[in-house]
């Protein structure tokens, strides 16, 4: 089986939403283009969702006109609705996600839609991407617990997931929203998943509020998932769970994935620089692991000892 994965860091969009400041345009470009330096295949940058909703990212279209057209094939920004697609598409996005949720009462409460809806919604965008030359990935929210209805049937994500490939989708991902997954059923639901939508086309979206998000990634790695979404620093709170954090780290993640064999394309110490640069312009110290400890050289401890015992 291929060893390459698809990394999305979604810092830029769902951790920077997530923070009651609004932060500078500079400091998000910053941010978007150090990942991409660090070697992130592809970066979430901005959402073209109402200001009304989230001023945090009022500047989406600043965002992807500073970075410029010859980033755009690594970018991908986040639509809510048709109204955020066409906007999306006038700021030249080439890839877009939309998101909907597995339950009802989750949908409404997020978007004020019926899951049904939301599938016409989707048919709808998939429709104009393809004469906008524009790739459409959705995610489906709350697969494994909805903050509203509680455990969802493995069964319904399986049918919404075939219901989002049919319609025109080129990337489903399963999200753990609120953070309620274990690695047991990451593994399960991930491989029956693939086996409707197809493993290269599944992605997965974790959190790590209850301390399972790297293990998550490692299951779903080992179930065939080869493309995931993280965020730099751990990044981000979750809506649902006020005291919690939220976006699983992305360097944490891709540590123990690249240990495990799969080829990142990253460099985890720039990746790990860029995480202490965006806390130090967020003025906080970012909860993933990776970047407070260092990556672990070895072999530069070897060498100091080396030089030691050669200096008597
Ligand atoms: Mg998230």
């Amino acid at each position: 089986m291929n060893s390459s994965i698809l990394w999305t860091d979604v810092g830029p969009r769902d951790g920077l939403q997530n923070l009651s400041a609004t932060v500078d345009t500079a400091v998000k470009v910053r941010l978007v283009r150090g990942l991409l330096d660090a070697g992130a295949p592809r970066v979430e940058a901005t959402s073209f969702v109402s200001p009304k909703w989230v001023p945090q990212l009022a500047d989406a279209a600043d965002v992807l006109a500073t970075l410029g057209d010859g980033l755009r094939d690594r970018l991908r920004v986040l639509v809510p609705n048709r109204r955020g697609f066409e906007m999306a598409v006038d700021a030249g996005a080439g890839n877009v996600l939309v998101t909907i949720g597995a339950t009802d009462s989750f949908n409404r409460r997020n978007i004020n839609r019926s899951v049904a809806e939301s599938l016409e919604d989707i048919s709808a965008i998939t429709a104009a991407a393809a004469d906008a030359g524009c790739v459409v990935d959705v995610a489906l929210s709350v697969c494994w617990g909805c903050p509203f209805e509680g455990d969802v049937a493995p069964a319904r994500v399986v049918e919404l997931c075939g219901e989002i490939a049919a319609r025109g989708a080129a990337e489903v991902g399963v999200a753990d929203t609120i953070g309620v997954a274990e690695p047991a059923r990451v593994a399960d639901l991930c491989a029956e998943v693939a086996a409707v939508v197809g493993r290269e086309r599944l992605s997965l979206h974790v959190h790590g509020t209850r301390g399972q998000g790297v293990a998550n990634v490692l299951a779903a790695y080992g179930a065939g998932v080869r493309r995931f979404e993280g965020s730099v620093g751990g990044l981000g709170g979750c809506p649902f769970a006020p005291r919690a954090t939220g976006n699983v780290c992305s360097e944490d993640a891709l540590l123990a994935l690249a240990a495990a064999g799969a080829r990142t394309g990253v460099d985890l110490d720039a990746y790990c620089a860029v995480a202490e640069r965006l806390g130090e312009d967020l003025g906080m110290t970012l909860p993933g692991k990776l970047h407070r400890a260092g990556v672990w050289h070895p072999e530069r401890i070897a060498a100091t000892a080396t030089t030691g015992a050669a200096d008597g």
